[in-house]
C-alpha cells in the first residue's frame, strides 16, 4: 500500500500554479511558432470594415479639405456675381415686366459657372451683396449684369465691361477686362459698345469689397431692348464667350508666370 500524498492548500495551489504556467508556455510556444510561420490572414469581413470606415470618416467631412488643398485639386478659383441676385431684380422692361434683369443674368451667369468647372476652375456662385465679397480672394472675380430696358437710341446695343483699376493689381484687372471684351465679342458677335460705360460700372461696390490682390471685372452683356432677342434665347452661348474671356485671362497669366 503506498501513502497518499498529503493534500494541503498549500500543494494543490501549487500544483495548480504549475498547471497554468506549464499551459501558458506551450500556448506561448506555439503562438511564437504559428504567430511567425502563419501569414495573417485578416477576414474579407474586418478590410470592408475598414474601408467603410474610411469612407464615412470622409464622407462625413467635405469641408475637410483646406482652400489650397482644393485648389490644387482642382485649378483656379473664380468668382462670379450674378448680378443683382439676392438684392432686386434689376432693369424691367416696361413692355414686358416678365422680362427682368435678374431673370437674365441669372440664365446667362449659371451656364458661366457650368462652362467654367467644365474648364477645371472653382467657381463661387455669389449674390449681388454676398457676404463672401468681403476680402474674396480669387484668381478672378466676374459680376454679370445686363444693360437697361428702356429704348435709349438705335445705337443703345451691344455689351461692355469694366474693370477694378485702383486695386493693387490694375494691370491683371486690365487684362481680365481685355480678355473678356475680346472673346465675348467674338464668340456672340455683338459690338463692343464704347463710350457708355457707367460711373456704377468704373466704381462697382464689389472692387472695393473683394481682397486688393482680386482682379474684378463687371460685364453688361448687352442691352434689353435692343438685344433682347438673344439675351433671352442663347444664355448659353453667351456665357461661353464670359467663359472663354476668363480662361484667355488665366492662360495668359499662366504663361507669363511661367
Ligand atoms: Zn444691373
Amino acid at each position: 500500500m503506498s501513502e497518499e500524498p498529503e493534500q494541503t492548500i498549500f500543494g494543490l495551489l501549487f500544483e495548480t500554479a504549475k498547471y497554468i504556467a506549464s499551459v501558458t508556455i506551450v500556448a506561448v510556444i506555439l503562438a511564437t511558432i504559428f504567430g511567425v510561420f502563419t501569414p495573417v490572414a485578416v477576414p474579407q469581413s474586418v478590410v470592408q470594415a475598414q474601408a467603410d470606415a474610411v469612407k464615412a470618416a470622409l464622407d462625413v467631412a467635405p469641408a475637410s479639405p483646406t482652400e489650397a488643398a482644393l485648389e490644387e485639386l482642382n485649378g483656379p478659383r473664380i468668382g462670379v456675381v450674378v448680378g443683382h441676385l439676392g438684392s432686386d431684380s434689376g432693369a424691367v422692361c416696361p413692355d414686358d415686366e416678365a422680362v427682368t434683369e435678374l431673370a437674365i443674368n441669372t440664365a446667362i451667369a449659371d451656364s458661366t459657372i457650368q462652362q467654367l468647372q467644365a474648364m477645371g476652375y472653382v467657381v463661387d456662385r455669389l449674390e449681388e451683396f454676398d457676404t463672401r465679397l468681403d476680402g474674396y480672394v480669387g484668381e478672378a472675380l466676374v459680376s454679370i449684369h445686363a444693360d437697361s430696358c428702356s429704348f435709349i437710341n438705335d445705337e443703345a446695343t451691344g455689351f461692355k465691361v469694366a474693370g477694378s483699376l485702383e486695386n493693387q493689381v490694375p494691370d491683371l484687372s486690365a487684362r481680365l477686362v481685355g480678355c473678356l471684351s475680346e472673346r465675348y465679342g467674338r464668340r456672340t458677335q455683338m459690338k463692343y459698345h464704347s463710350g457708355s460705360v457707367t460711373y456704377d460700372m468704373t466704381y462697382y461696390h464689389a472692387y472695393r469689397e473683394v481682397a486688393p490682390t482680386t482682379p474684378a471685372a463687371i460685364i453688361e452683356v448687352g442691352f434689353m431692348f435692343l438685344d433682347r432677342e438673344i439675351l433671352l434665347t442663347q444664355p448659353d452661348l453667351l456665357a461661353q464667350g464670359i467663359a472663354e474671356g476668363v480662361r484667355c485671362y488665366i492662360e495668359k497669366e499662366a504663361i507669363k508666370q511661367s
